[in-house]
């Protein structure tokens, strides 16, 4: 099969000779393929197109027509309008871009237009585009003079050099070709294809560039997604493969011996998410593939307990344990609970984190040596490579994120490969997270304990702030501790210092003088960092004012309050997170967002005021933000990792392109077999450089 010619230079298709190709290639089409995957950016359904004659004031109408005379009308008030005439079989009608007289040097006589936007009566019907379309360059001829037949009109991203007409004549003269080139690149078999319901790949792109309806146009969409995704997919799944598949990893032996007890000692019930999660580790670890799992959960939902049976289950057949966390605070705050929780069972709880005194750190090191720590929680410290473990079979990670793969497989990558579990407590959605992280198998607790105190939500402007702090002054003086959070200002670090500072500063001296205040920001170093934090949770201060780099999963109980302000300027998820710092213990929490906002920025803020649901904030996150701002850590390159996929539309495309990708790299991890060729070639042709980031070559 030759992939060749869909890569051949564009100069080679027809009607594009040397000058055109120059401009073409400034276009960034360069190659057959650039060509064919120019896809329109909108259909216009011309059905909604109405004759001009029928056109009523008042209404917001869609017509074509060409025009018939043009040019720029000065105004008294000193406004210049372009106003063109047109017309179609049915009549005439004005049209008028106040403010845009250059339209008279781009627009000529016999041009065909597609225009839309509100009729209006000035010395007749005149509309007020919102939007035109050039469809046909008209009286002086030029190719692709008449507008396509056909009832949905395509506009193509165009540029001053190479407008509608031109890129329309090139298709014009060489779809039908390039739909047969693109027909040598199918992969998928036609059992399957037609089983999920997709067009093959010559259909799908002739729906897009031609289609004979909305629906039509949206067919040829869902098979591109398909396509990538699907792609993404595997390389993934080759990661996962070589991950937990190529060696065999350790077969946990299950007894209960250690679960039993500490299932029987627990005030509750585990929720049903927290059991279904705990089969499909369980069901994992006592198989002999490695795991590799990532659980999804809110703050709160239970996932430090989840982790614990998991660690006891591997100390159950004699295997060591290690719980890794970001920061020196976390891992002591987990130490502390596993030690509690572990107190009645035979095992040992041991710490190790950079701040060890060196007999204290000499001291853990041994007991991790000789295997007399079963559990070992830590920081980065754990990573180093004098860290001997006498068996090492599960790593925890909390708080994935804060670690890079590196780091992450670092502990892991040992002999036998010990089984890893990474946690994260930032939802996201499903489609998202399978998205960001197929190479691992997803666990979600999607429940929180029941009896949670729900944490009052309000909306504040700035002009009500004595009434926040005295609010916060209230708490205060009830014994209970306060966050005021300020937004981190991406362009410039010392700004948010400042703000931070200043507002420090101004709460010391004139808000709340009789209170104790601590700062916290993203100049300090950890251990001062740490320092802060500490005297915050042993409650030798009142209020902390930080920005936003304040700890993830920090735990103090006692705060009970989190103001935000600037919070328009927050992700929804982040505020959910800076939220989550608060209703942890028994007292009543309340969060306060102090916003200059009206409109949109207010509905939204809104939405965050009435669910407390961090899956369902995450959801309304992606869906007003849109998925390239999610992507954006993963985002190097000018090409989007998605560009026909919708995260919020395509989460059943997705899961039939995993489930997939998976069940080919089972059977043929490399894509050798010669029914495989294909895809193999077609991953190379097409996502090869997009995928690089997802680090399989
Ligand atoms: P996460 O790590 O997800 O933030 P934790 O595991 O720290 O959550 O649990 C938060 C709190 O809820 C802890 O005090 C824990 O003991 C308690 N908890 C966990 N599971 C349950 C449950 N099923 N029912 C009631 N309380 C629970
Ligand atoms: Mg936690």
């Amino acid at each position: 099969m030759d992939f060749s010619l869909l890569d051949k230079p564009v100069q080679f298709l027809k009607g594009v000779g040397p000058r055109r190709s120059e401009s073409l290639h400034r276009m960034g089409l360069v190659t057959a393929r650039d060509v064919l995957f120019h896809l329109p950016r909108r259909y216009d359904d011309a059905s909604t197109v109405q004759s001009i004659a029928d056109v009523q004031v008042g209404q917001d109408a869609t017509v074509r027509g060409r025009v018939r005379t043009k040019g720029v009308i000065p105004t008294r008030a000193g406004l210049r309008i372009f106003q063109a005439v047109l017309e179609d079989d049915s009549g005439r009608i004005t049209v008028a871009w106040p403010g845009q007289p250059w339209l008279d040097r781009k627009l000529r006589e016999g041009d065909v237009l597609l225009v839309a936007g509100p009729v209006r009566f000035f010395h007749g019907r005149q509309i007020q585009p919102r939007e035109f379309t050039l469809m046909g360059r008209g009286a002086d001829g030029d190719s692709g003079a008449d507008a396509p037949e056909g009832t949905i009109f395509v506009a193509y991203p165009a540029s001053d050099e190479v407008p509608q007409w031109v890129l329309r004549g090139v298709f014009e003269k060489n779809l039908d070709e390039l739909l047969e080139l693109v027909g040598g690149e199918e992969y998928l078999p036609d059992e399957e294809r037609e089983r999920l319901g997709l067009p093959d790949l010559p259909t799908a792109f002739r729906s897009l560039h031609r289609p004979a309806s909305l629906a039509d146009a949206e067919s040829g969409r869902r098979r591109l997604a398909f396509d990538e995704l699907f792609f993404l997919q595997l390389v993934q799944a080759q990661l996962r493969h070589r991950q937990t598949r190529e060696r065999p990893g350790i077969t946990f032996e299950r007894t209960n011996a250690l679960i039993r007890p500490l299932h029987e000692s627990l005030p509750f019930e585990l929720t049903h998410a927290q059991a279904a999660v705990l089969r499909e580790i369980s069901g994992d670890m006592t198989s002999d593939r490695r795991m590799n799992r990532m659980l999804q959960g809110d703050v709160g939902a239970g996932k430090t307990l989840v982790a614990l049976f998991a660690m006891l289950l591997a100390a159950e057949g004699g295997w060591q344990a290690v719980l890794l966390a970001p920061t020196e605070l976390l891992a002591e705050q987990h130490a502390r609970k596993l030690t509690a929780l572990t107190a009645e069972l035979p095992i040992e709880v041991g710490l190790l984190t950079g701040g060890l005194a060196t007999a204290e750190r000499r001291d853990a090191l041994a007991r991790i040596a000789d295997g007399s720590a079963h559990l070992v929680v830590g920081t980065h410290a754990l990573l180093q490579e004098s860290v001997d473990f006498a068996r090492l079979g599960l790593v925890v990670v909390d708080e994935q994120h804060r670690f890079g793969v590196r780091q992450r497989m670092a502990l892991a990558d040992r002999d036998p490969p010990p089984d890893v579990l990474v946690m994260s407590a930032t939802p996201i959605p499903r489609s998202l997270a399978l998205t960001l992280y197929g190479d691992l198998d997803l666990s979600v607790l999607d429940e929180l304990p029941p009896g949670r105190q729900p944490i009052q939500t309000f909306l504040r402007f700035p002009r009500s702030r004595d009434e926040v702090y005295r609010f916060v002054d209230d708490q205060i003086a009830k014994g209970r501790q306060a966050y005021v959070v300020y937004p981190l200002v991406e362009e410039s670090e010392k700004l948010d210092l400042r703000a931070a500072t200043q507002e420090f500063e101004r709460l010391s001296s004139e808000v709340l003088p009789h209170r104790r205040l601590g700062l916290l920001h993203g100049r300090l170093s950890s251990d001062e960092k740490d320092a802060t934090m500490r005297a915050f949770l042993e409650g030798d201060l009142d209020l902390l004012v930080a920005t936003s780099v304040i700890e993830v999963g920090i735990d103090v109980a006692n705060a009970t309050v989190m103001v935000i302000e600037h919070a328009e300027r927050f992700g929804l998820s982040q505020l959910h997170q800076l939220r989550g710092r608060v209703g942890r213990g028994a007292e009543e929490s309340f969060c306060l967002l102090v916003a200059e906002v009206g409109g949109d920025a207010a509905e939204r803020l809104k939405v965050f005021r009435d669910t407390l649901d961090g899956f369902e904030i995450a959801r309304a996150d992606l869906r007003i933000r849109g998925q390239g701002d999610l992507f954006g850590a993963q985002q190097h390159g000018k090409d989007p990792v998605l560009r026909f996929a919708d995260l919020t539309r395509d989460e059943g495309i997705l899961l039939e392109a995993q489930r997939l990708a998976r069940r080919l790299i089972d059977v043929d991890p490399d894509l050798v077999s010669p029914s495989h060729v294909r895809v193999r070639a077609v991953l190379e042709a097409r996502f090869a450089e997009r995928l690089k980031m997802f680090g399989v070559g």
